[in-house]
């Protein structure tokens, strides 16, 4: 049963009993040009513990991590640590005012200039910036310092390469920064085509943006041919590094030959960011590009964090006053927590995690590329009678968020993929959880084999067990 709304809960009558404001409103006259409401405007009549239980209802139609699973590929839905909320709301930290003097902020900067530095060591890079909001103005930021770069020696290059596999963001950014964009295509194994990238490296080209491991969960093994053909073209190589969850601590985007990248910390390094919530997408980059980063670089003089004041260079301010501050500290918490060899485990696990999947679901939902994956993997619809979209909208009864979809009516997908679903467990499901997950899966396969109705409007108000034994 779908729930009702408010309106519909309405019993003439019905009331709720709250203390009579001590001040009656109606003694007082209404201001000057206003006319007070003297009939009844139709609010509907509920009881208080109707309108409680309604609101309470209405709270938990919300899917989040802390609910259930939340496999959604690319994304990176991982558990977020409560105690990184707690660092965010430490006082000297959320009542600093962003115009507060620079010399004000000192613990702002402090922690800035270590975590520039951590996100740099991951990296591997030379400079950061953490000022951008979110991982599409990460990208922003780094294809204007790229277009500043070919500008400042006056050499034209209008042109940005993105694989088929990349993420929307990716040719949006590069149109928004003045760039025309071409679409170099994957070869049968998902990876991106060689032969046809060589052709398309032509003196135009000021970039080539790529995601290693890409969106399909794969590892580009050529990666250093890539990087050195992109490099003998002049051209600058662009690391998506939104979702770093693969690679923490195992191999750096700057030691596979990039020259700049941008790192969504709220997918990697811990914050809730589903529906849309506040972000932060620091870039980095190789030292021939410091220049152009945008503000504030914090560096450290005299022993003192501070925000660098000289650099004519740069791009500017991308986002209003320092970026997002609270969501920035999350990161440090996390990093901090986990420390170098806590980061790599945790890449390890997410690796383990998706092929451990991968290989249970392969019965029902065949991998697209059959071979081990890494953070993520695209498994196909292709055995399914009724369709991903009905498959998913089943999961949600069971509590579990739908898995990213590719096919008629969902996200784009490159290629001729008709219906397949990108899956990322992270590495904060435990392997309870996982096998809660495939019994799930297998039900919802066995009704769409029995060809019933994968209705997913109809709740059967079954959720996912809860997991005992951690
Ligand atoms: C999420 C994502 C982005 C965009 O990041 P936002 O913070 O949502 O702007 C870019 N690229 C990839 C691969 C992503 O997964």
């Amino acid at each position: 049963m779908p729930t009702p709304s408010i309106a519909e809960l309405h019993r003439p009558g019905a009331a709720s009993n709250v203390l009579a404001d001590s001040a009656p409103a109606a003694a007082m006259p209404p201001p000057p040009g206003f006319a007070r409401l003297r009939s009844c405007i139709g609010l509907p009549q509920v009881s208080e513990v109707d309108v409680v239980r309604h609101f309470t209802r209405l709270s938990q139609e919300s899917h989040g991590v802390d609910n259930g699973p939340y496999p959604l590929g690319s994304c990176t839905m991982k558990y977020n640590p409560k105690r990184n909320d707690e660092l965010a709301r430490l006082p000297g930290f959320a009542c600093a005012h962003p115009m507060q003097d620079a010399d004000t902020l000192g613990g702002v900067w402090e922690m800035y200039e270590r975590l520039q530095a951590m996100v740099c060591e991951i990296t591997g890079m030379d400079a950061c910036c953490l000022a951008p909001a979110a991982g599409a103005q990460g990208e922003f930021a780094g294809l204007l310092m790229i277009r500043r770069h070919f500008a400042r020696f006056g050499v034209h290059r209008p042109v940005v390469l993105v694989p088929d596999s990349a993420h929307g963001t990716n040719p949006a950014s590069a149109a928004m920064a003045g760039f025309a964009c071409r679409i170099v295509p994957s070869d049968a194994k998902g990876r991106v085509d060689r032969q046809l990238l060589r052709a398309m490296l032509t003196p135009e080209v000021a970039a080539f943006m790529l995601t290693n491991p890409s969106t399909l969960g794969l590892f580009e093994d050529q990666i250093v041919e890539i990087a050195d053909a992109v490099h003998a073209n002049g051209s600058l190589l662009y690391y998506d590094g939104a979702n770093l969850n693969a690679l923490m601590g195992i191999v750096r985007p700057g030691d596979m030959g990039f020259d700049l990248v941008h790192v969504n910390v709220h997918k990697t390094f811990s914050t809730p960011h589903g529906g849309g919530g506040p972000g932060a997408g620091p870039v980095a980059v190789k030292a021939a590009l410091a220049q152009y980063l945008p503000g504030p670089v914090v560096v450290r003089r005299s022993g003192l964090a501070q925000p660098d004041g000289d650099r004519p260079l740069s791009i500017g301010r991308i986002k209003a006053f320092h970026g997002h501050v609270g969501v920035l500290l999350r990161a440090y918490g996390y990093l901090r927590t986990m420390g170098a060899r806590g980061l790599r485990q945790a890449s390890e696990n997410a690796v383990l995690n998706a092929n451990y999947l991968q290989h249970r679901l392969a019965p029902m939902l065949p991998p697209v590329y059959a071979q081990l994956c890494k953070h993520e993997t695209l498994l196909s619809g292709a055995k399914l009678k009724t369709s991903v979209r009905q498959f998913a909208k089943r999961l949600i009864d069971y509590g579990i968020h739908p898995p990213t979809l590719v096919g008629a009516g969902c996200v784009y997908f490159p290629g001729d993929l008709k219906s397949a679903m990108l899956i990322e467990p992270t590495e904060t499901e435990t392997k309870a959880s996982l096998d809660c997950q495939v019994d799930i899966f297998q039900r919802i396969f066995n009704e769409d084999a029995m060809d019933e109705t994968l209705d997913g409007g109809a709740r059967l108000g079954r959720k996912m067990a809860r997991i005992d034994g951690n």
